[in-house]
């Protein structure tokens, strides 16, 4: 191909999106960051305003979606991904998995793009196998509050294979589990933003139920590696990326406070409805298939992104060197 590859990125203004965004511009591609910013944020790709082959489009992807001549690939990561998202906007967050995928889907049939969704260890639900693997079809209830985001990803999934069989569309399906990193936003509520905050504000660190509930937490640049790999790939079922180093949450917010060296106290939470009791990749297919496994430990990842949310949460109140 004599010009460079041209991807639409859907949340391209969100956490994982942006970073994607970093990620396809190095590789030399032309970049189409598209976002309706209800969740994501301009600042998390101000960096990459006037830089060569880079354009965003601001745009609810549940609407009809066109983009402008060649397209070669699609990442649809729009999507809310905060448990207290469903709360307050669980209708978008059903939209956007199901009418926004359609749309996604559309186009690149339309374009002759490959495209690769977004999907989530949430298809598994609470989960009765352990760790998960891809050929598990999960325990979720429909409709409970987490049920918006959970059939939404497992639709989304759905119409993806049938645009694939069907029309004989290049899909790809990732199955993200708890991912981290700079640029997640610091009110989302989810545990990572929820403790670091917390632990640096000297306030107490909400661990929901007994915090005996797991959780296996992925850095988002080997997220990033994957996501790359498996685009790139003629793999067309979904694949499980995430590190499969699993963690208490109570173990987890005592290791918050530890690294900030915060004199936060742990108190407990009602534990919302349908929280997973476990949660861990089987990344067997993703090592095989990919050649693929996570590189950055926790202790390495939180301390990045403690680096970030430092700055995020005490701005100027942070003493300079
Ligand atoms: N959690 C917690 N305190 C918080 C936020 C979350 O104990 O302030 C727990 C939550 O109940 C869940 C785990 O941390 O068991 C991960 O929650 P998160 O919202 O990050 O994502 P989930 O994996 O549940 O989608």
């Amino acid at each position: 191909m004599s010009r460079k590859p041209k991807v639409l990125i859907t949340g391209g203004a969100g956490f994982l999106g942006s970073h994607l965004c970093d990620r396809c511009l190095k590789e030399g591609y032309e970049v189409v960051a598209m976002d309706n910013l209800i969740t994501g944020d301009l600042e998390n790709i101000a960096h990459l305003f006037g830089q060569e082959g880079f354009t965003f489009v601001k745009h609810d992807v549940t609407n009809y979606t066109f983009v402008e001549g060649e397209l070669d690939y699609i990442l649809h990561f729009a999507s809310p991904a905060s448990p207290i998202d469903y709360l307050k906007i669980p209708i978008q967050t059903l939209k956007v998995g199901a009418m926004g995928t359609h749309k996604i889907l559309g186009l690149a049939k339309e374009k002759g793009a490959r495209v690769l969704i977004a999907s989530t260890s949430e298809v598994y639900g609470d989960p009765l196998i352990h760790p998960q693997t891809e050929d598990y079809w999960g325990n979720v209830n429909p409709v409970g509050f987490r049920g918006c985001y959970d059939e939404a990803k497992r639709f989304m999934e759905a119409l993806t294979m049938a645009y694939n069989r069907f029309h004989g569309v290049e899909t790809r399906i990732v199955r993200i589990f708890n991912t981290y990193g700079p640029r997640m936003r610091v009110e989302d509520g989810r545990v990572v933003t929820a403790f670091m905050s917390q632990a640096l504000r000297g306030e107490d660190i909400t661990v929901f139920g007994d915090g005996t509930q797991t959780r296996s937490f992925c850095y988002c640049d080997d997220l990033v590696e994957g996501i790359w790999r498996l685009l790139h790939s003629d793999y067309s079922d979904p694949v499980n990326i995430g590190n499969p180093s699993e963690i208490s949450i109570l173990e987890f917010a005592q290791e918050i406070v530890d690294l900030v060296g915060s004199s936060s106290k742990v108190v407990n939470k009602p534990l919302p409805q349908d929280d997973p009791k476990v949660r861990q990749p089987d990344i067997t297919l993703a090592k095989e298939l990919l050649g693929w496994e996570p590189k950055v430990s926790r202790q390495e990842g939180t301390r990045r992104t403690l680096e970030y949310f430092t700055k995020k949460v005490l701005g100027d109140s942070v003493p300079q060197a």
